[in-house]
């Protein structure tokens, strides 16, 4: 159960120490309290765990400080979607709104693989009127012997170059606690040029002490990918995970699953699942065409399957794309073989343009219909 408190509920008031000692005295029930601060307003929410079954939400609402109770119904309580929840399903991050309502497209490198690639990347991405990408420093690779990244000694000129192109938010992978410092480092070293966001990538959906420790800070928002190999509902926990230690500002990420069904592709491409996702929990939902597919092969009718997939999850209601793009992929260190080339984005552009408004068209058509 959740108690939504009024906004700016002061924590030393006598009416909130009510509630608190109130709370303190039901058998069998713990709390933890959430404080999400806006630029207006300060919200806090208190989670009643342990059997709360035998609770009346009237009595609950009749609190001092409570505004409204959620009576949690699935296990995703702090992203998931619950019963006459009317709280938030989105974010701002750095001066870019990401919700179940907005489209970003983060095209960019797999991999950082050298300062001239980092520079025409993100200027194609500006110059094609963009504020989002994604630059990989850490490559968790299946072999030990495969290029892993260049990790901490690119982020200043990476960082740097991003501020120099408008870059607010890169999408970059971290597999470990030390990566996380090293982040907050640079950008405090380079005067936060631009804004990150962290990464889980599928081989660390369940790493759940990397999830703790990510979800623990708050300055930045969190991409948590699919697991490949795992269930959707295990998936959802994980992002659970990163929620429970304070950071809600979660985006999920379908990138496809591990299995020869999915053959020619890299992977089963599971963008059905969009809507689910939405459904199920507050969270923005991003597709990774790039994992998913793996390849530039394209149908008779001339377009790449990557487009393809792409269209559907938008068409589907998808909120970010991360896409892997290169000036010269033959020499992309990571993932060429998947790589858009660069004189492509505009058109990659203009096609999600197209199913964003067949999507929204669609969300229109739906609304007429069951009005009606
Ligand atoms: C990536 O996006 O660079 C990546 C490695 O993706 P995934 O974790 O989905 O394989
Ligand atoms: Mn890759």
């Amino acid at each position: 159960m959740i108690l939504i408190l009024s906004s700016n509920t002061d924590q030393q008031g006598a009416d909130y120490q009510q509630l608190t000692a109130h709370l303190a005295g039901l058998p069998g029930i713990q709390t933890r309290v959430h404080v999400e601060r806006g630029a207006e307003q300060a919200l806090t929410e208190i989670y009643l765990i342990g059997n709360t079954k035998t609770l009346d939400i009237v009595s609950m609402q009749s609190l001092p400080c409570v505004e409204r109770v959620v009576r949690v119904s699935e296990d995703y309580r702090i992203l998931g979607r619950h019963k006459d929840d009317q709280r938030p399903t989105h974010f701002v991050y750095n001066g870019v709104r990401f919700g179940q309502d907005t489209l970003n497209v983060f095209a960019g490198l797999c991999a950082v693989d050298n300062r001239e690639h980092v520079e025409i990347m993100l200027k194609a991405v500006h110059d094609n009127g963009q504020v989002c990408t994604r630059m990989g420093a850490y490559k968790p690779r299946t072999s030990p012997y495969a290029f892993q990244g260049h990790g901490k000694n690119c982020l200043p000129y990476v960082f740097e170059l991003a501020g120099q192109y408008g870059i607010k938010v890169m999408a970059m992978e971290i597999t470990h606690e030390s990566h996380l410092n090293e982040i907050r480092e640079a950008l405090h070293q380079t005067g936060n040029p631009t804004g990150v966001m962290l990464q889980i990538g599928t081989r660390n959906t369940q790493n759940f002490e990397l999830l703790k420790i990510v979800g623990r800070q708050t300055e930045m928002p969190i991409l948590l990918k699919r697991g490949f190999g795992i269930t959707l509902d295990e998936s959802l926990n994980a992002a659970e995970y990163l929620a429970s230690e304070g950071n809600r500002n979660v985006v999920f990420c379908l990138r496809g699953m591990k299995t020869n069904m999915g053959d020619p592709h890299r992977n089963f491409v599971d963008f059905a699942h969009v809507p689910v996702v939405k459904r199920l929990t507050r969270m923005p939902v991003c597709v990774d065409p790039s994992h998913s597919v793996g390849s530039r092969a394209a149908s008779p009718d001339g377009i790449l399957d990557m487009m393809h997939v792409t269209a559907q999850g938008v068409l589907a209601g998808a909120n970010m794309v991360l896409v892997d793009f290169h000036p010269a992929p033959p020499k992309a260190l990571v993932d060429g073989p998947q790589a858009m080339l660069l004189k492509e984005l505009p058109y990659f552009l203009e096609d999600v343009q197209i199913a964003r408004e067949a999507y929204l068209k669609r969300v229109d058509l739906a609304a007429r219909y069951n009005n009606s």
